[in-house]
């Protein structure tokens, strides 16, 4: 919480010092929604939050500095939406391990996120394996197998450059059934940015996998850092495979938090883990009430 603090609280500070402005004029409601959309919130989300807001100062009429941070605070919160469902779908089922695949395009952090998953899932005493099924480049299964030695799970991938994804990942579940485990995380290749060419890779591995297991949960990793053009990306995504949670990457490198609500928004799926640096401990649950608590820390 304290990394994202120190890298959000300019939004947070900015918005809360022109709300404590004597006149909150309509200079003062652009100067608040040109923050927000700084911040990456997205022009929907940015109107809103400020439409409320603006009717909350009207009705409440108060400019107890207080008072109004709690009112940001609660009216953020609901664009947020504590009330999603953020749990990972990686309960072990009748005879076979749940299934992950991590979907998303080249260098958002995929590879990253897969390791530091696997972390997090050991330390909660479950068996992982994890799968190299980003064949395009032989070094995206060393990137992996160096995260699977480091966290001591197995990695299962190709020799071969070029190999078939989907049959890589079909072995990898196919080892986590033999060997019992609970979770088997898919890595996979980001470099097919258009929606045909997704939908082939994904729909064949996740058809291929279906022979052994289904798939539990499609995780999209998206780069905090790039703002529209992410979303875009993601948004592509989205349309060639159905996503089932966002993981948001590099957030300890971004004042942009607004990007939660803009991708939540923009794909009506809940962001569930976030990533917040480069090492095996900076991967969290994502908690509706830190993040805001953060932002405006
Ligand atoms: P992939 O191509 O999607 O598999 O991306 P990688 O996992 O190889 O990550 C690309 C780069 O981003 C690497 O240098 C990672 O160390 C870095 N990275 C991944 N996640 C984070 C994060 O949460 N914060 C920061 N600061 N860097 C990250």
């Amino acid at each position: 919480r304290g990394r994202l603090a120190k890298s959000n609280n300019v939004f947070g500070r900015g918005l809360l010092a022109l709300l404590s402005r004597d006149r909150i004029d309509q200079d003062v409601w652009d100067e608040i929604e040109e923050t927000l959309l700084l911040a990456d919130l997205g022009s929907e989300a940015s109107m809103d939050l400020v439409e409320a807001l603006q009717r909350r100062v009207k009705v409440e009429g108060t400019q107890d500095p207080n008072h109004v941070k709690a009112m940001l605070r609660e009216e953020l919160l609901k664009l947020v939406d504590p009330t999603m469902d953020r749990s990972l779908a990686i309960d072990r089922k009748d005879m076979a391990p749940a299934v992950v695949l991590v979907v998303g395009v080249n260098g958002v952090g995929k590879t990253t996120t897969v390791g530091k998953l696997a972390r997090v899932l050991v330390a909660e005493d479950k068996d992982v394996v994890l799968g190299a099924a980003d064949t395009f480049r032989a070094a995206a299964a060393d990137q992996l197998q160096t995260w699977g030695n480091r966290v001591g799970v197995v990695t299962v991938r190709s020799e071969t450059e070029g190999a078939d994804p989907a049959s890589v990942a079909f072995d990898a579940v196919k080892t986590g059934i033999e060997s019992e485990s609970d979770v088997v995380l898919l890595d996979t290749a980001g470099r097919l940015q258009n929606k045909a060419g997704l939908m082939d890779q994904l729909g064949k591995i996740k058809r291929v996998v279906g022979k052994a297991a289904d798939v539990d949960e499609v995780l999209l990793v998206i780069d905090a850092t790039t703002g529209q053009n992410g979303m875009v990306q993601a948004k592509v995504f989205s349309e060639a495979v159905n996503v089932t949670g966002i993981v948001l990457t590099k957030l300890d490198g971004t004042a942009k938090g607004g990007i939660v609500v803009a991708i939540q928004r923009a794909l009506g799926v809940p962001v569930k883990l976030i990533g917040l640096g480069e090492g095996p401990d900076d991967l969290a649950p994502f908690d509706a009430e830190q993040f805001v608590d953060a932002l405006l820390d």
